[in-house]
C-alpha cells in the first residue's frame, strides 16, 4: 500500500510542477474563479464548449500543490465529455473525495484521478482537491465566482 501512496504523491507533485493545460484559453465561452479561503487557493477555469462538448479547458491560478494538481488532472479527465457525461464526472469525483464511506473505485479505470484520493486522510485538504471541480461546475452554469466556504 505504501508504494501506491508514493506513486500518488509523485503524480500530485509532477502535475504541480508541470501542470497540463495551464494558462488562459482563447477563445473560451465559459469561465469562473474559485477561491478556497481555508488554504488560500485561487483558480480560474476556462472552458471552450462546442455545442455540449468540451473542446478545451485550461486553468490559471495560485495555490497549493493539491489544488493545482487537481486542476491539471481535471483538464485532462473532462476533455471531450459533454452533457450528462460531464455532469456525472464532476459529481463522481466530488463524491469520491467527500463521501464518508471509503469509495470503491477501480484505480485503473479512473487513472490519475486516483492520486487525489490521498486527501481523504486530511480533511482540511479535501477542499483543495475539490476546488477545481466546483469552479468548473460554476463555469458551466455561468456563475462566475465560487467559494468553498
Ligand atoms: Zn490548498
Amino acid at each position: 500500500m505504501d508504494n501506491l501512496e508514493d506513486l500518488y504523491q509523485e503524480i500530485i507533485l509532477s502535475h504541480n510542477k508541470r501542470p497540463r493545460n495551464e494558462g488562459e484559453l482563447t477563445p473560451h465561452n465559459h469561465e469562473a474563479e474559485g477561491y478556497n479561503p481555508l488554504c488560500g487557493d485561487r483558480l480560474k477555469i476556462y472552458v471552450q464548449q462546442d455545442g455540449p462538448k468540451v473542446e478545451a479547458v485550461k486553468f490559471t491560478g495560485e495555490g497549493c500543490a493539491i489544488s493545482r494538481a487537481s486542476a491539471s488532472i481535471m483538464t485532462e479527465a473532462i476533455k471531450g465529455l459533454s452533457g450528462a457525461e460531464l455532469e456525472a464526472k464532476i459529481h463522481e469525483v466530488v463524491e469520491m473525495l467527500t463521501a464518508k464511506e471509503e469509495p470503491e473505485v477501480d484505480p485503473f479505470e479512473i487513472g490519475e484521478l486516483a492520486a487525489l484520493l490521498g486527501v481523504r486522510k486530511f480533511p482540511a485538504r479535501v477542499k483543495c482537491a475539490t476546488l477545481a471541480w466546483h469552479t468548473l461546475e460554476a463555469a458551466l452554469k455561468n456563475e462566475n465566482r465560487v467559494s468553498t466556504e
